[in-house]
């Protein structure tokens, strides 16, 4: 893995000025001439035909019907405020076309720009789906410009929620295991992850879900890189582990197929001279996973 490599969604450059975020700072910010908001429809960033997200003043969005909480703030990159909507009519700002799902729009994006869009779509969906109090089921608000809602009734205060999951480079000798989920593309193949249960180390979670998935008992378990995965707000860590055993029991609830891949076969995907299956996008986790392993 080389010194400047920036993991895809990770690398953002804004300073989320957590400290800063009463109403009238908020205003502050809102109101000067460099502000810019980033504006999603259904999850997608809108894009300038030129590539790079697509930004305007926030005093555009006034009289647009917005998404539930309407603007957030996300910090700032400099000294220019940058906030980030929801539109509920794409055509009030931009071309419906010009809204890309984020993960086509990757490849138009700067590393900082995707980290940013990940983080925008991954609060934005978060508001979206905890519209009301879990204490006590009231509408919650927004608050400090999106980095909590609060209950107006029982004053309980609510913070985005990031899910932990492991994903797991499973090898065996020069082999490594890959499966497949039921409906994937043909050929598509991937390191296999789960979520990280209450009470669970991540080692635990990793011979847990190996377990469960492909029936085999793992060992030396460590930690390697991780990622954020906006779909929607998932910790993405990465674990090698060492199988003890090669025969693989399928649970055919959680995978359509898993296989062992030799190291030849795995370079030679990478190298576009094979295709013992899909090459992962390069915007994912278990695609860099592979290319460090392939490099160590
Ligand atoms: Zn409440």
């Amino acid at each position: 893995m080389t010194d400047n490599f920036t993991m895809p969604f990770a690398g953002g450059t804004i300073d989320h000025v957590e400290t800063q975020r009463s109403p009238a700072e908020l205003q502050a910010f809102v109101a000067k001439p460099q502000a810019r908001c980033v504006i999603f429809h259904k999850g997608a960033p809108a894009l300038r035909e030129s590539g790079g997200l697509h930004r305007i003043h926030p005093s555009e969005l006034i009289g647009r019907n917005l998404i539930d909480p309407g603007p957030i703030f996300l910090g700032l990159e400099g000294e220019t405020p940058l906030f980030a909507a929801s539109l509920q009519n794409p055509e009030d700002v931009t071309h419906q076309d010009n809204f890309k799902d984020l993960r086509s729009a990757t490849r138009f994006l700067s590393p900082e720009e995707m980290a940013l869009a990940g983080r925008a779509k991954s609060l934005l969906d978060w508001h979206f789906n905890h519209r009301f109090c879990a204490k006590c089921g009231q509408v919650s608000q927004p608050e400090a410009g999106g980095i909590k809602r609060k209950c107006p009734s029982c004053e309980t205060e609510h913070f985005p929620r990031v899910n932990p999951v492991v994903i797991m480079l499973i090898l065996s000798g020069d082999k490594v295991l890959l499966g497949r989920g039921a409906g994937w593309p043909e050929g598509a193949m991937s390191a296999l992850a789960g979520f990280i249960s209450p009470g669970e180390s991540m080692e635990e979670a990793v011979a847990r879900e190996t377990f469960e998935e492909v029936g085999i008992r793992i060992k030396n378990p460590r930690y390697i890189f991780s990622q954020p995965w906006p779909w929607p707000s998932q910790l993405m860590m990465g674990v090698a582990c060492e199988a003890e055993s090669k025969e693989l029991t399928i649970n055919k609830d959680e995978l359509e197929d898993a296989k062992w891949f030799t190291r030849d076969e795995v370079q030679a995907v990478y190298n576009k001279t094979g295709e013992a299956f899909l090459r992962l996008p390069r915007f994912t986790i278990a695609h860099h996973l592979l290319r460090h392993w392939l490099e160590t």
